[in-house]
């Protein structure tokens, strides 16, 4: 099957099969990218309109009972200066985003139980008096927890699958499986959440047929966002020796993601930054409509290390904000000024 004859096809069909995936994937020519790529802004323009969404993250706790093979802050890496933010100080550095005209506000960490269920809903219910939406990406907690935080007002809750390969999954997160992954999803899907979810590109031990599976898990599961980046070895971690993930392919995976699901907000991530200067724009211009500028206050940025050489650990959020700002507006494209919440089918233009 050519690329040409995958491309007619998803033409009339909307999808791909996992063999016109892996078919996509494994064609090594770069003008086949740039051909995803244009398909792909294309759809994103057609289906999530010409503004891009910016989500302002904070990353408020480094601390991790996890053992996640590539990641930095594992419970195992002794080497990190663990911090927490105290819930009084994110509460802070939320009121500033909302002043800073930030729409959205995502709070990251390890996944830290210190944090009480009650803790991390009182952050949410105050947070959620600016008017801002809020997501939670702090890891894998019980259905109650999950409950009351959407009870507090969460809106959406970003928990990536990392890899749809039972396997692999298994191999990089010793003590626990894809299938207890999934389950949360369903969970967060059930309390009413938007759900985001996604996968690393370039995992030592991926094959293009798991990749495949990674994009048709994306659509299976409907979701409402997707972050999609290379993966970049940690020194601290097992997985140190191995490759890092690489930029086109991860482009290319970003491209087909956006034909898989166009709906989709799918933000141009900190882990391709952290490889390409271009990064972000590169993310814009290939399916991308999103971007997370770091919000983490500059005295704990450094930290929260999840791989190493991460960007922008050194600018200050009105800095972050200028430059996307200007790199939106060379695009040609504007940036939101609504909570951008997420959709579940292609229908109803932007
Ligand atoms: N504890 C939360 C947040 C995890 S950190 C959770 O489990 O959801 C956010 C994301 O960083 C992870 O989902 C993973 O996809 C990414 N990440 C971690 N280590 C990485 C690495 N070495 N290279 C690239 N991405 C990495």
């Amino acid at each position: 099957m050519s690329v040409t004859v995958c491309l007619a096809d998803y033409e009339k069909n909307g999808t791909f099969t996992r063999a016109q995936l892996a078919e996509l994937l494994s064609d090594p020519g770069s003008d086949t990218l740039e051909l995803l790529r244009m398909k792909a802004d294309r759809i994103r323009r057609e289906s999530v309109g010409d503004t891009v969404h910016i989500r302002g993250v904070i990353e408020f706790s480094n601390h991790c009972i996890r053992t996640c093979a590539y990641c930095g802050i594992n419970r195992f890496n002794e080497k990190v200066n663990r911090y927490r933010i105290p819930i009084a100080e994110i509460k802070a550095v939320a009121r500033g985003a909302a002043n800073r005209g930030f729409h959205t506000v995502v709070l990251q960490s390890g996944d830290d139980f210190f944090y009480t269920a009650e803790d991390l809903a009182d952050a949410v219910a105050e947070i959620k008096l600016t008017g801002m939406a809020v997501t939670l990406s702090v890891g894998e907690r019980p259905q109650a927890d999950y409950q009351l935080w959407r009870q507090a007002g969460a809106d959406r809750y970003l928990l990536k699958f990392e890899t749809s390969d039972p396997e692999l999954y298994a191999r990089l997160h010793p003590g626990t499986s894809l299938e207890r992954r999934l389950e949360c999803l369903r969970q967060l899907r059930e309390l009413g959440y938007q759900v985001g979810s996604g996968f690393m590109v370039g995992l030592p031990g991926q094959t293009i047929d798991s990749l495949a599976g990674d994009l048709l898990l994306l659509r299976e599961l409907e979701l409402e966002m997707a972050g999609i980046g290379p993966f970049i070895p940690h020194p601290g971690t097992p997985l140190h020796v191995a490759e890092t993930g690489s930029v086109p392919m991860t482009l290319r995976v970003l491209a087909l993601a956006r034909m898989m699901i166009p709906w989709a907000h799918l933000p141009a991530t900190t882990a391709l930054s952290s490889l390409s200067a271009d990064g972000r724009r590169l993310g814009l211009t290939g399916g991308g409509n999103v971007v997370m500028p770091n919000l983490t206050p500059l005295a704990y940025r450094r930290l929260y290390e999840i791989y190493p050489h991460k960007a922008e650990v050194t600018a200050t959020p009105d800095q972050l904000l200028a430059e996307t700002k200007t790199l939106v507006h060379d695009l040609g494209r504007t940036i939101a000024q609504d909570a951008g919440h997420g959709r579940r089918l292609a229908t109803a233009g932007a």
